[in-house]
């Protein structure tokens, strides 16, 4: 039985004030709530120790990062490894962001890197695969996600997919208010956790791409989604809320 996992994206919003209060709203709703779904705050790296220290009292809000270096030490300047996250008390780390495919150029390649850093620290990747509107467009959505997967299989890591999450973000669908329909989501996840072979059934596959209190229920109610990764909705303690209890 795979448990509902809801992680938060705050991308490089807030201020160290913001992280406290929106903590600290979030520790009271999710308890009072008692929300059944597994919570990860991914907050900018300066605010890893406000957000790790608030976290650290709630049970099911765990830390995590946006990004990681695939370098384990060195002379990297402006870098972060997953030893340091660790160190943070981060638990998680997203990976392979659209944002950081597009924006920084990150190829397949150096994102699944990035997966065998985190993995190789004992932090559980959270493996970010999604199509743009022209690859869906030209009927290549299920070409591309296999590619994006395929990089990180190659690796030939062993368990692979053991702590680990996938998370489904059509790139379309990521800030525009455009969610992908429930079917459209659903047929992508079943073809992931295929991919994924015996380790498909124990997987997490999370969905991506403006998520909010008013769509999370019908999408966490299809058989493949186990939650969700969610950016602008997180930053509302009250809209986060209502997409974690959606869970229950
Ligand atoms: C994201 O940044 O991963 C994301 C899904 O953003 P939004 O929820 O704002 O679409």
């Amino acid at each position: 039985m795979r448990k509902t996992l809801v992680a938060a994206n705050w991308k490089m919003h807030g201020t160290k004030a913001f992280a406290e209060q929106l903590l600290a709203e979030l520790n009271s709703g999710l308890e009072s709530d008692d929300c059944s779904a597994e919570v990860v705050i991914c907050p900018p790296f300066p605010y890893l120790g406000v957000v790790g220290a608030a976290a650290e009292n709630a049970e099911q809000v765990a830390l995590g990062a946006q990004n990681l270096s695939e370098q384990p030490s060195g002379a990297f300047t402006g870098e972060v490894s997953a030893e340091m996250l660790l160190d943070c008390g981060a638990r998680y780390v997203i990976v392979g962001h659209s944002e950081r495919r597009s924006l920084y150029g990150e190829s397949s390649e150096l994102v699944a890197a990035k997966f065998a850093a985190a993995k190789g620290a004992g932090l559980t990747p959270i493996l970010c695969v999604g199509e743009s509107l022209q690859e869906r467009e030209a009927g290549n959505t299920l070409k591309v996600i296999a590619e994006q997967i395929q990089a990180v299989v190659d690796l030939d890591l062993g368990n692979t997919w053991q702590n680990a999450v996938i998370a489904y973000e059509p790139v379309w669908a990521i800030g525009t208010g455009k969610t992908a329909t429930p079917e459209q989501a659903q047929e992508v996840h079943q073809f992931i956790r295929q991919q994924l072979g015996e380790a498909g059934p124990a997987t997490q596959i999370l969905y991506g791409g403006s998520v909010k209190a008013a769509n999370a229920a019908e999408l966490f109610a299809r058989e493949d989604i186990d939650g969700a990764l969610v950016g602008g909705a997180s930053l509302q303690a009250d809209e986060f809320i209502k997409i974690c209890r959606a869970a229950d």
